[in-house]
């Protein structure tokens, strides 16, 4: 038997299968903003779960003990030695904030950035506070090269206070004015200081050298330099953020489908 349809009843279908499609799509949407999500979910639940992540940071500030100690007398009889360090993800944990917004089904930007650091809840990379207090009852001078903007230096002040960190003060706070690029702040420094160490998670937080460059390049710069890492180079531990993510996407703003294009071109299989 053959069954015919009246022309009213056809529109009504293809409206139902419109309407049912819509949910659909917007699924389809949430889908991909859940994979990245949860992408971030994972390497945020390594820095806040893992021990390997806890046993990294202590390995860091371990090495940068004994490198502290190997400094010859002489160079503590001139003076005015100093260290720089980064502040997010070296010194202070952040992952709070991405947490956050996962649970929140938001994404980092500016004001959420703001909302985070304007309750100064940040707590310690394990084992930092302990390190930069070695060093500052050694005499060195700690100074806290960060491109948090210069606005946020007062909030900051709280959580290095609270933490007891040394030379909490705003002198010693060398935020982000008119560029992100640290070099300019850290010859600053050097003009009255003599500079013993480095500490960072991203590589633009020891070199020029490191800026805006391909993936290709920073492997080349970071071979070059290969003694100077765990000597006067001491890295943290970031798979969350930094430099080396704005590298998969050439420094460029893509969509999530782009990006997920591109890691699926840089995946390296066998
Ligand atoms: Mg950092």
């Amino acid at each position: 038997m053959k069954i015919k349809f009246c022309p009213n009843l056809k529109k009504s279908i293809c409206i139902l299968f419109l309407v049912l499609s819509v949910p659909n799509l917007q699924a389809q949407d949430k889908s991909n903003t859940y994979d990245e999500s949860q992408m971030k979910a994972y390497s945020i639940l390594w820095q806040q779960t893992a021990a390997e992540y806890r046993a990294l940071c202590y390995q860091a500030f371990n090495l940068a003990s004994v490198r502290l100690k190997e400094i010859p007398r002489r160079q503590f009889r001139k003076g005015n030695l100093a260290i720089i360090t980064d502040l997010d993800e070296t010194i202070l944990d952040n992952s709070y904030v991405g947490a956050q917004l996962i649970k929140e089904h938001k994404q980092m930007n500016g004001a959420e950035w703001d909302r985070w650091t304007a309750v100064s809840k940040a707590t310690e990379v394990p084992g930092a506070v302990a390190f930069l207090k070695e060093a500052s009852k050694k005499g060195i001078t700690i100074f806290y090269v960060s491109n948090r903007d210069t606005a946020s230096v007062e909030n900051t002040l709280i959580d290095l206070k609270r933490l007891e960190l040394p030379n909490a003060d705003a002198a010693h706070c060398l935020f982000k004015t008119d560029t992100s690029s640290k070099e300019i702040r850290r010859k600053k420094i050097e003009e009255n200081y003599k500079i013993v160490m480095l500490m960072g998670d991203n590589l633009t937080d020891f070199s020029t050298a490191f800026e805006k460059n391909s993936i290709q390049d920073r492997f080349d710069k970071t071979d070059l330099d290969q003694k100077k890492w765990g000597d006067k180079f001491i890295v943290l531990p970031n798979c969350n953020y930094g430099e080396w993510e704005n590298a998969l996407y050439n420094y460029e703003r893509k969509s999530d489908d782009e990006k997920v294009k591109m890691r699926m071109e840089l995946l390296k299989g066998f």
